[in-house]
Parts: C-alpha cells; sequence; structure tokens
C-alpha cells in the first residue's frame, strides 16, 4: 500500500507530501517485501525499511516521540540539553532532532560499538562521550552514567529503556503503518529489543487496531541474538545470559520498562551466522542493505513464517543500515577472528 494512504493517526504524512520539517520525515518508512525470504518460505515477508528514516535508524521515530513528550510535560524547554546512553541509533535520532528543534545533545555510548556510529555522532555535533562497555549492575554502565550526567546537570535524561512515551511512539506510527500498509492481512509480526520499544510498541498498536476492525490480533515473537536473556524470559520466565553476539543495539540481561506488561507469544534466538546469511542474502540478491539487528529480524520472520506455513504473511524492520558496520559485518579480519563466515566480495 502506498504511503499516501498512511492514516493521520500514524502522525506522519510519509514522504509522498512535501515535509514541513525533519520531524515530519521521520516514519512512514516503506514496507519492503523480501523476494528471497517469501520465495523461501511460500509466505509473504515484508521488511519495514527504517533504514530511510532521516538519522538512518528506527530510533528516530523514538527519539522523536520522547522529546515530544518531554516539550508536552515542560521538562524541555528551549535551549535545553538532553542527555542519553545509548549503542548510536538512539543518540544520532536525537542530535538530529535536537538540532532541528534547538536543543544540544549529549551522548554517552559504550566504546565497543562501531567505529561509523561513533564518527558520525561527531560530525553531526554531539557531546560525545565514550565509556567502556559495563554490564547493567555495574554503575559505570552507559546508562548509569547518562542518568547521573543528567542529574548532575539538570539536564532531561531521555531515558530510552523505561520511559514509555518511547513505545507510544511506536505504537501510534510503526504499529498504525504496518497495519496499513498490509491492509490488515498480517498475520505474525517479528523483532528483536534493544529497549523494546519497537517490539512493545508494535504489539500495543497492532491489537488495538486489530481489535477495533475485528480481526485477529496478528502473532508477536521476539527475536533475540545469542548473549541476550530475553529469550528465556519469553520462553519459561527466568532471565539468564548464554552466548554472545556481534550485533549491536539489540540483547537485554533485564527487562526494560518498555516491555513490562506486554504479552509477547513466542521467541526465537538466532546465532550471528544465521543473521549474517540473511544480511548478505538481502545485499546481493535484492539491495538491500542492512545491519546484524536487521538480520536477526529477517531470520527469525523465515523461522515464523516456516512454522506458520506456506500462505501466511509475517512483517519484520530493517532497523538500520549496513553503512553503519563496514568495520565490522563487512571487515574481513575482524569476522574471521569470531569465526564468522566472510562474503567472498569483501575477502
Ligand atoms: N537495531 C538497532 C541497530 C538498534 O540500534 C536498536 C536500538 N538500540 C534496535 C535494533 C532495537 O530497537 P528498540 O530499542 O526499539 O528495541
Amino acid at each position: 500500500m502506498a504511503r499516501s494512504t498512511i492514516p493521520p493517526t500514524s502522525g506522519v504524512p510519509g514522504w509522498q507530501s512535501a515535509s514541513p520539517d525533519l520531524d515530519a520525515a521521520i516514519g512512514g518508512t516503506p514496507l519492503l517485501r523480501l523476494r528471497q525470504a517469501s520465495a523461501l518460505t511460500g509466505c509473504t515477508i515484508y521488511g519495514k525499511a527504517e533504514f530511510m528514516n532521516p538519522g538512518g535508524s528506527v530510533k528516530d521515530r523514538a527519539a522523536a516521540a520522547i522529546v515530544d513528550a518531554a516539550e508536552r510535560d515542560g521538562s524541555l524547554r528551549p535551549g535545553g540539553t538532553i542527555v542519553e546512553g545509548t549503542a548510536g541509533n538512539t543518540g544520532i535520532g536525537l542530535t538530529l532532532v535536537g538540532n532541528a528543534r534547538g536543543y544540544r545533545c549529549v551522548i554517552v555510548m559504550p566504546d565497543t560499538q562501531s567505529r561509523e556510529k561513533i564518527e558520525f555522532l561527531r560530525t553531526i555535533g554531539a557531546d560525545l562521550r565514550l565509556v567502556p562497555a559495563r554490564p547493567f549492575k555495574d554503575p559505570g554502565n552507559y546508562v548509569h552514567v547518562s542518568r547521573r550526567l543528567a542529574q548532575e546537570t539538570g539536564a532531561v535524561w531521555a531515558n530510552q529503556f523505561d520511559n514509555l512515551a518511547n513505545r507510544e511512539g511506536h505504537r501510534a506510527t510503526t504499529a498504525a503503518e504496518l497495519w496499513q500498509q498490509t491492509g490488515g492481512m498480517l498475520d505474525a509480526f517479528t523483532c528483536a529489543c534493544g529497549t523494546g520499544g519497537t517490539l512493545a510498541g508494535v504489539a500495543l498498536g497492532l491489537r488495538d487496531v486489530a481489535t477495533t476492525a475485528g480481526r485477529p490480533v496478528p502473532e508477536i515473537v521476539l527475536a533475540d541474538p545469542e548473549g541476550s536473556a530475553l529469550y528465556g524470559w519469553v520462553k519459561t520466565g527466568t532471565l539468564s545470559v548464554e552466548g554472545s553476539s556481534i550485533t549491536e543495539g539489540i540483547g537485554q540481561s533485564r527487562v526494560p520498562g518498555n516491555l513490562q506488561g506486554i504479552h509477547i507469544d513466542d521467541a526465537e534466538r538466532v546465532p550471528d551466522a544465521e543473521a549474517l546469511e540473511q544480511v548478505f542474502a538481502l545485499l546481493t540478491g535484492e539491495g538491500i542493505s542492512v545491519g546484524g539487528s536487521a538480520g536477526i529480524n529477517v531470520a527469525a520472520a523465515i523461522r515464523v513464517a516456516r512454522r506458520l506455513g506456506p500462505g501466511h504473511t509475517v512483517a519484520t524492520i530493517l532497523c538500520d543500515g549496513g553503512a553503519r558496520y563496514g568495520s565490522k559485518l563487512f571487515n574481513p579480519e575482524f569476522l574471521r577472528g569470531k569465526g564468522l563466515p566472510v562474503p567472498p566480495w569483501i575477502d
């Protein structure tokens, strides 16, 4: 379905109408039919092209929603400062939205994240503070550092993990767009979680629209990388971490506020090699360049489609673009060092 048919409830006019400013150009992304994944399963598998947002990722939506909410509740005033802890993409979204609306952004980020995201944040003017990667229970974890920095300086802490404006943004836009773009013919939705804002917001929004339309509520499936505790949480109700992943921005050791109280039907745990297979196939077979979390999402969508059987429709999220990960996903030495397959055209 064309972007021009996105309903006003989505809050975004989409790219077919003139955008008065950057904010209006966030969301309204194309829903791409993934040819290979669909052929493989006999289903229709769609990927929402979130890499086409102005900041290049799904996190532009959360950034805009969080800034909107802080302006509405009066905590963010003209010329104010926003502080956030992020794997990078939320920082990019916040900095661009901040630039557009006159706010300064201080971004705290683990130094393990891709060089490309770090360099991009510097070039767009973020006040970037890199910190060593630490577990959440350590006070040096980037989330805690960002919270303390906001408290000490009187700035607004975006708090994307527990700030429900994040999932509400996805409920109002991403879910509404998915429903509209599939004409309500959606059997399942799958995606990975960092904050859980995307999965939770889409789950809530699809439930709203399906119930109003008197249609079955699409199945909601978590896609989880190795090294994350969420798969076990969905499957057995317990949190425990096994293995690790090279993907960025996804996987959790705890249940963030945005995921709490959300009904999730099932979960798939996807190893990096299976995700990379999808990243490389999307690129070479369909010209779609995505990062690792999108690979996890598409691999999970294929598993769900196989379980449902031919004729079903499954949607997922193409969270960001491959250019953000040249130094990792497309670096033969890095991949070899992790025991992962190296695509022949870069070897
Ligand atoms: N993929 C990428 C590349 C991300 O940066 C993020 C956000 N950290 C996600 C997926 C997960 O999105 P969410 O925070 O809405 O769960």
